[in-house]
């Protein structure tokens, strides 16, 4: 066998096998809501087939089914993560909704570990699913997992903190129970959590995979018997991705690797000066010393990645004053954009999460998340500085 190509190719051609064939070079966008059907019986068992959760084999029939586009996307992001199979949807928030219904979470029992993105925590926390929730530690998962589980969930890097979560290792403490990585923040250029023996990874491919800011959606990564209960659930709730979305997402990828690339040199480089700042009393990013005690970089995580928190001396009102006084840096949420975003995660992605869980996670009135965009590095600080000026000068 030769040698595995590098990552860096990899995205460059994921998702695009079949364009030779069919005399094309760019994905072409199928729009069809409907299809015309040349024979009866034939589109009788495409839909059987669909029903089952797989592909058709002539026509998608109904738009909500299947899309051709929306399929070349996720060959992409299945090579990329060594999976059999990706299914995407309309936001991350339905691929995580899809995942817990397809593993049997509705009225069965879940384990999953704190911190998670707010939205996450809150679909389990408000028991709109059914679901009965642990949430469990890598030390407790163990103990905290039994016959009716329907799956472990775990975010590392985590949001907003930056934790690191031992892939391989809780997936042996949790025995036969499928583990779902969620992986938007290390994107499968800095790791693959199947390669590690999870059952799922997930993205919000609103975040690196799009990766400009203008699209929203999601994908799960699986075996393709995973794939097909996904699918079903796909079919049958109606969060099937559109087709324009999954264009945008295919044209992004080939740029992933780059744009991560840059965006994690800026981050480390950021994290550093943060660090080195009177008025910033911690930073929380996987290259600063001692923030890497299992030693994952490297054999689980090829980087540190491009999101960073850190606090402000001075608590919400100086977080405030510093979302307040940046110019080339926008104060939003979400991240995994070009562009360099700071939000509050108190006052805003983790307001829906309790109120002692932030705390004891770790999140103070004072910390800011900030998701590095592809920008000079140098540029962003010259903001960053001037703005923590002007708000330690405010106080
Ligand atoms: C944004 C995000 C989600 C939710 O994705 P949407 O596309 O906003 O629905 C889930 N997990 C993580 C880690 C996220 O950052």
């Amino acid at each position: 066998m030769g040698r595995a190509r590098s990552i860096r190719t990899a995205v460059v051609h994921a998702g695009r096998g079949d364009l030779r064939e069919l005399g094309l070079h760019a994905p072409p966008i199928d729009r069809s809501s409907t299809y015309p059907l040349s024979d009866l019986r034939r589109a009788t068992a495409d839909l059987e087939a669909m029903a089952q959760g797989e592909h058709p084999t002539e026509s998608p029939v109904y738009g909500r089914l299947h899309n051709p586009t929306v399929a070349r996307f996720e060959q992409g992001v299945a090579e990329l993560e060594g999976a059999e199979d990706a299914v995407a949807f309309g936001s991350g928030m339905a691929a995580i909704t899809a995942t817990l219904l397809a593993a049997g979470a509705s009225e069965g029992h879940v384990a999953a570990l704190r911190p998670l993105y707010g939205g996450t925590d809150h679909l389990l926390s408000s028991g709109l699913l059914g679901s009965r929730v642990t949430w469990t530690t890598p030390e407790k998962v163990s103990v905290d997992v039994g016959p009716d589980t329907a799956l472990v969930l775990v975010e590392t890097p985590s949001n907003p903190l930056l934790d690191l979560v031992d892939i391989a290792a809780l997936v042996a403490d949790a025995g036969d129970v499928p583990v779902l990585v969620d992986n938007t923040f290390a994107t499968p250029i800095l790791q693959q959590p199947l390669r590690h023996g999870a059952a799922w990874a997930l993205h919000s491919a609103t975040k690196f995979l799009g990766g400009h800011g203008d699209v929203l959606a999601g994908v799960v990564a699986c075996d393709a018997e995973r794939a097909a209960a996904l699918r079903r659930v796909r079919v049958a709730t109606g969060a099937l991705l559109d087709p324009d979305a999954a264009a945008l997402l295919h044209r992004s990828l080939p740029t992933l690797a780059l744009r991560v690339q840059a965006a994690q040199e800026g981050a480390t480089d950021l994290a550093a000066r943060l660090a080195a700042h009177p008025a910033v009393t911690w930073v929380r990013h996987p290259s600063r010393p001692g923030a890497d005690p299992q030693g994952l970089m490297g054999r689980q995580q090829a980087g540190p990645g491009a999101v960073l928190a850190f606090e402000v001396d001075g608590g919400h009102d100086a977080a405030a004053a510093v979302m307040a006084a940046v110019r080339l840096i926008t104060p939003a949420v979400s991240l995994g954009a070009t562009d360099t975003l700071i939000e509050h995660p108190a006052g805003l992605t983790h307001r829906v999460v309790a109120a002692e869980a932030l705390t004891e996670s770790g999140v103070t009135p004072g910390t800011l998340r900030l998701s590095v965009g592809i920008e000079d590095p140098a540029d962003l600080w010259e903001d960053l500085a001037a703005a923590l000026d002007a708000a330690t000068q405010r106080r």
